[in-house]
């Protein structure tokens, strides 16, 4: 059996990040409707975000944006989530057991056992882009769709080395091997950069892009030529201190904005850039307040 490359034992390694509310928007960030408006988790609660923009969500819009979330957390990071508490927006449908894929001998049948969370071998996934063609000038008809070529997959648990804890379990469950399971919802994934990308962007310069492209594409309306706004780095960076790291700066040279998203920056995750081409951006004057932390965005000029 391969095992994947394991980050430490989370528990306790984890660090909480920041609090820090924006100021109210006063309207759809994604349509610009003004009714029913709801705040905004920049980074989503489930994953320990702690980056609120008030007043910024439609009901409508809210609904989708939430759905494509909730997809993104309960595949690609959902043990994660049950194991180191982070929050959940349902917290009564938690289930004390998951299911762990097993073989009982060489020549048996792949079958699943339930194992219960506490001890569950659970695989964290990230998935690998290209750069963003908006970022190389490439024409946005040439970009394609949701895709990736590679997936970033570790192995956690909470109190063990993964290796050790796949062994005991084995010997634990009577099994020959097991089998953690990874999956990459890549086009939901997708929408959850925009989605951050576009709420940092009015959080941290007061810049509108309601009805653009980005938008569509962070309500997963119109998924289309979106690896034209949004990529990653191949290269993988060392760990951060931070939970998350989200930062923007302004190209000079045709006016675009750039933000720089890691999600679980600390487990030594990807690094992923989402491009707002300058055609799209509104200024709206839009200052933070009512902050407890610094502003970890880089300065703007
Ligand atoms: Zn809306």
């Amino acid at each position: 059996m391969s095992t994947p490359s394991a980050v430490p034992p989370l528990h306790g390694y984890l660090p909480a990040q920041s609090a820090r509310t924006y100021s109210s928007v006063g309207y759809c960030i994604y349509c610009g409707s003004t009714c029913q408006l709801s705040d905004e988790h920049i980074i989503p609660l489930g994953l320990g975000g702690r980056l609120v923009l008030p007043q910024s969500s439609c009901s409508r819009c809210s609904a989708k944006t939430s759905k494509l979330e909730r997809t993104c957390l309960r595949t690609m990071y959902g043990p994660l989530r049950l194991l180191y508490g982070l929050p959940s927006r349902r917290k009564k449908s938690r289930p004390g057991t998951l299911q762990l894929k097993i073989k009982r001998t060489e020549g048996s049948e792949w079958e699943y056992v339930p194992v219960a969370q506490e001890r569950y071998p659970f695989l964290v996934t990230f998935p690998y882009f290209e750069a963003p063609g908006a970022l190389t000038d490439t024409d946005e008809s040439a970009a394609a769709g949701p895709v990736t070529s590679r997936l970033w997959i570790r192995g956690a648990s909470s109190h063990h080395h993964f290796q050790e804890l796949l062994q005991s379990l084995a010997l634990e469950l009577g099994v020959h091997s097991l089998m953690p399971e990874s999956k990459a919802e890549v086009s939901a994934f997708c929408s959850l950069l925009a989605k951050i990308a576009l709420s940092y962007i009015i959080a941290d310069i007061g810049v509108s892009a309601q009805r653009s492209r980005l938008a569509h594409i962070a309500l997963g309306e119109d998924m289309n030529n979106c690896m034209h706004y949004i990529g990653s780095v191949a290269t993988d960076e060392p760990p951060s201190d931070s939970l998350h790291e989200v930062s923007l700066t302004r190209r000079t040279r045709n006016g675009s904005i750039l933000v720089r998203i890691r999600l679980l920056a600390k487990l030594g995750s990807p690094t992923y850039f989402v491009v707002l081409p300058s055609a799209l951006a509104e200024a709206r004057p839009n200052k933070s307040l009512n902050s407890d932390a610094p502003n970890d965005g880089a300065p703007v000029s």
